[in-house]
């Protein structure tokens, strides 16, 4: 696209949405809308559903959806780091096929990287794929595949060259879930929910053009993903809708997102949710167990004692006293000038108590000749709070 200025994508894209935007239309027939022409993904290029823009105008196109509380592209869970990874890698019938369909959100997405011998040395994957004909036919084991369970395609790295060094004999695929050689089996967790999955390939077959790059290439494109995954792919964050939810549209998109987040409830390791583990164990009868009941231990708060302070183990945490000069780390006339320097008012003030409370002020004698004094005019005021 020629450059654009932000006042012509602006014009641009609400005239469309004045035209277009119905929030009784089904989902997935907006959605196509989006794709065909180019707004759900403004930043992805012209030939491929989007309209070639910078992130900067992107997030001008999102303001505007956001103002009529239209709906977006599809955007969750793994489907947009297979757009990205094909967008730059993958073949034009890759893209013809899988991008439209994750724009509108048709086919769910799954990353197949993680192996039982291979999760932080990704490299070391043992997952085959073997060409025989037209398929390539995968064997192996994936585990920790979030949402396998109602994917239907994944990015699969496996080995095709076993003489090669580890990094150079990986293929990157796009796997169909939706066939007899691919049996997902939920993993259960100790909380009762089952976040994750392990997936087994028994001769499960991938066509040849479902290759991503060329082989051998498997663990430059999986960069690609990963890149992609850590930047947090090209989702435009969720700008406040205004106006009132109200239609078919968002009852769909309510819908999909519900299903979408559902193993996201309990993500063990990242959520960290270990207090509610104790609840939960008390509800399965799993405290009982001495073995969960120490592992639960080690999960519990710390306290001084985990500090070394054996002699203080059996009293309560006390709030550390404070100090401020002695955690200034200034000698105590540097800390007495900065305060005075700073607000000398505030720095000199003493605790006053309430008008009734206070010490009622006593006067002194005066003494005689003092009265003379004062009688003459040498001494206007006499008197002397204690
Ligand atoms: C919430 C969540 C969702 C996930 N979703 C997916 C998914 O959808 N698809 C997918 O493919 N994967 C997924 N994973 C897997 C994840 O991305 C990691 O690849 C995997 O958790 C790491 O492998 P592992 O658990 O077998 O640990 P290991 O690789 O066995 O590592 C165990 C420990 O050893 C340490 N370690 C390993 N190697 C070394 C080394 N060389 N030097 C020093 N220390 C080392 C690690 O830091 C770690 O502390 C998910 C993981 C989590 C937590």
């Amino acid at each position: 696209m020629s450059k654009v200025s932000e006042a012509e994508v602006r014009a641009e894209v609400r005239e469309w949405l004045a035209a277009n935007w119905d929030p009784d239309m089904p989902l997935v027939e907006w959605r196509s809308k989006l794709a065909d022409s180019g707004w759900g993904m403004p930043q992805w290029p012209t030939e491929w559903y989007g309209r070639g823009l910078p992130h900067a105008l992107a997030r001008v196109v999102e303001e505007e959806f956001a103002n009529v509380g239209a709906v977006r592209a599809a955007s969750s869970g793994v489907r947009l780091l297979a757009a990205a990874t094909l967008l730059e890698h993958g073949s034009d019938q890759q893209k013809k096929k899988f991008l439209r369909r994750i724009l509108t959100g048709e086919d769910t997405w799954c990353q197949f990287f993680s192996e039982p011998g291979s999760g932080s040395d990704l490299a070391g994957a043992t997952t085959r794929a073997d060409l025989k004909g037209d398929f390539w036919i995968v064997n192996g084991q994936k585990v920790w595949t979030t949402s396998a369970h109602h994917a239907d395609h994944g990015l699969l790295l496996a080995r095709t060259d076993w003489d090669a060094p580890k990094h150079e004999g990986l293929s990157y695929f796009v796997i169909n879930l939706k066939q007899p050689g691919v049996d997902v089996q939920p993993l259960k967790q100790m909380n009762g929910h089952a976040s994750f999955n392990q997936v087994f390939f028994t001769d499960a077959k991938v066509p040849k053009e479902n290759l991503v790059g060329s082989v051998g290439d498997g663990w430059k494109v999986a960069m690609t993903t990963l890149a992609h995954e850590r930047r947090g792919v090209d989702a435009m964050s969720a700008l406040p809708r205004s106006g009132s939810p109200k239609g078919r549209i968002y009852l769909e998109e309510r819908a999909e997102t519900q299903k979408a987040n559902q193993p996201y409830t309990w993500y063990p390791q990242r959520a960290g949710r270990v207090d509610l583990i104790i609840d939960r164990a008390k509800e399965t009868g799993a405290n009982k167990d001495p073995r969960r009941q120490s592992r639960r231990a080690s999960l519990r708060p710390r306290t001084y004692a985990d500090y070394g302070h054996r002699r203080d183990a059996h009293r309560p945490r006390k709030p550390a006293r404070r100090n401020h000069r002695r955690n200034s780390g200034l000698g105590a006339r540097r800390f007495h000038r900065r305060r005075h320097r700073r607000n000398p008012a505030q720095h000199h003030r003493r605790a006053c108590p309430r008008a009734t409370e206070r010490t009622p002020v006593r006067h002194r004698p005066i003494p005689k000749r003092a009265k003379e004094l004062r009688a003459r005019g040498v001494v206007r005021c006499l008197t002397k709070s204690r």
